[in-house]
């Protein structure tokens, strides 16, 4: 990894020293459980739960009896999507084409019980159409799962109108934010979110722990826990509390929301890595049409197959072929395919993330990186040489108002 420029923030970041800094007494000093509270060690251990729970209250307007921790966005996605589904026994789920697999397969695998799923399409920019939402509402809907960015394209969907909809026909909303907290500001109350999921390693915080926000006033009445127990998190998620990895999440969060500094230099190398990567010839940039979250692009390559321009690419990079959940799987995008995009153009989308601490330098070498291996295959592809004779004509998905 020592000579690869890692341009793969979405799929997970480096913890900040001050995370690192604040998480270590957790694994060496505090030994306490915070459900020990009989004793110094554990009443310890529960105030740093406290404090932290707290903060991340504090930067999502919530309240802290609404923030519950999990292991992770999954987890979080898990417990709001069957919790809501499984308390009501039967039922309808609204979602749509283009989420993370964590809410898909929870959906699918309610569906499979029993529970009837609606999964919403959306158009060329990964949007969807509010009408289409309203109109797929029935009498039992139980649940809408619509995610903020996504985690392959970094589309943003206006949540405003979806909100609104939810709102008007009393139903809950489930929105899986984890490619968006810690990147922009996000308060899920703007949105008349009920369950919001997201995971700290996202925004420079530690794997392995994550949080629910739940709207304890809100529509969901109740959420069956998937894990039960010890009765922790009031009952809702059993199981220790993984104190570190708490305090670190909470460090994160506050750490970064102060970075003003470095996310003005990350948006401008952002912006500069997108413009130079559309100005190479025969790249199309997905989703471009509409607003995006920061550290996320999308290119598909023309005339070029995803594995051998992923490994081509590997070498010097990390990147991945789409989400790094799906990466490698040889199958195309069910993210580009859901935006309508052919097979040649979702099966070499490449997703690239830069994060933080990525330099200008290590941009300038990632794109002389992506000319050259591009360049060699296409010098390998037949087809690319006769779409340059003019012998074949793109298909119309192929075009694209950047893919110059
Ligand atoms: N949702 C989105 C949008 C994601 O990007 C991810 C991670 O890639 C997840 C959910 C799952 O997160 P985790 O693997 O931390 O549980």
């Amino acid at each position: 990894m020592e000579d690869c420029i890692y341009l793969d923030h979405a799929a997970s970041t480096p913890c900040l020293p001050e995370v690192v800094d604040a998480m270590m007494p957790f694994f060496t000093q505090y030994p306490g459980n915070p459900g020990s509270v009989v004793h110094g060690a554990g009443k310890f251990a529960a105030r740093a739960v406290k404090d932290s729970r707290e903060t991340i209250a504090s930067v999502l307007a919530a309240a802290p009896h609404e923030i519950f921790f999990t292991s992770g966005a999954t987890e979080a996605i898990n417990m709001a999507i069957k919790g809501i589904a499984l308390s009501a026994g039967k039922g309808h789920l609204i979602t749509c084409a283009t989420e993370h697999s964590a809410v898909l397969q929870s959906c699918r695998s309610l569906e499979s019980r029993g529970f009837r799923l609606t999964v919403m399409p959306v158009d060329e920019n990964g949007s969807i159409t509010p009408n289409l939402l309203e109109a797929s509402i029935a009498k039992d809907t139980l649940l809408v799962a619509i995610m903020h960015a996504n985690n392959e394209t970094g589309v943003i969907h206006n949540l405003q109108p979806i909100g609104e909809i939810c709102n008007r026909y009393g139903i809950p909303f489930v929105c899986d934010a984890t490619q968006t907290i810690g990147k922009t500001p996000f308060l899920p109350s703007d949105f008349g979110i009920d369950c919001c999921c997201f995971a700290a390693h996202k925004f420079y915080g530690p794997k392995g722990i994550g949080a629910l926000y739940f709207n304890t006033s809100g529509r969901v009445t109740r959420l069956l826990p998937q894990i039960e127990g010890g009765a922790q998190e009031s009952g809702l998620r059993s199981g220790t509390l993984h104190v570190a990895g708490i305090v670190g999440m909470a460090t994160a969060l506050s750490t970064i929301e102060n970075q003003a500094g470095s996310f003005r230099l990350f948006l401008e190398n952002c912006a500069y890595f997108e413009n130079r990567l559309t100005a190479m010839q025969g790249i199309i940039l997905n989703g471009s049409s509409v607003l995006r979250v920061p550290g996320i692009t999308s290119a598909s390559f023309r005339f070029l197959e995803g594995g051998p321009l992923l490994a081509s690419l590997n070498t010097k990079l990390c990147v991945t072929g789409g989400s790094s959940c799906s990466s490698g799987s040889g199958k195309p995008s069910h993210v580009l395919t859901a935006m309508g995009h052919g097979p040649q153009q979702a099966m070499s989308g490449i997703r690239f993330s830069p994060g933080l601490h990525t330099s200008r330098a290590d941009i300038e070498r990632a794109l002389s990186h992506i000319e050259q291996c591009v360049a060699q295959l296409r010098e390998e592809s037949q087809t690319w040489k006769m779409f340059q004779k003019g012998s074949i004509k793109p298909v119309p998905s192929w075009f694209h108002p950047l893919d110059v």
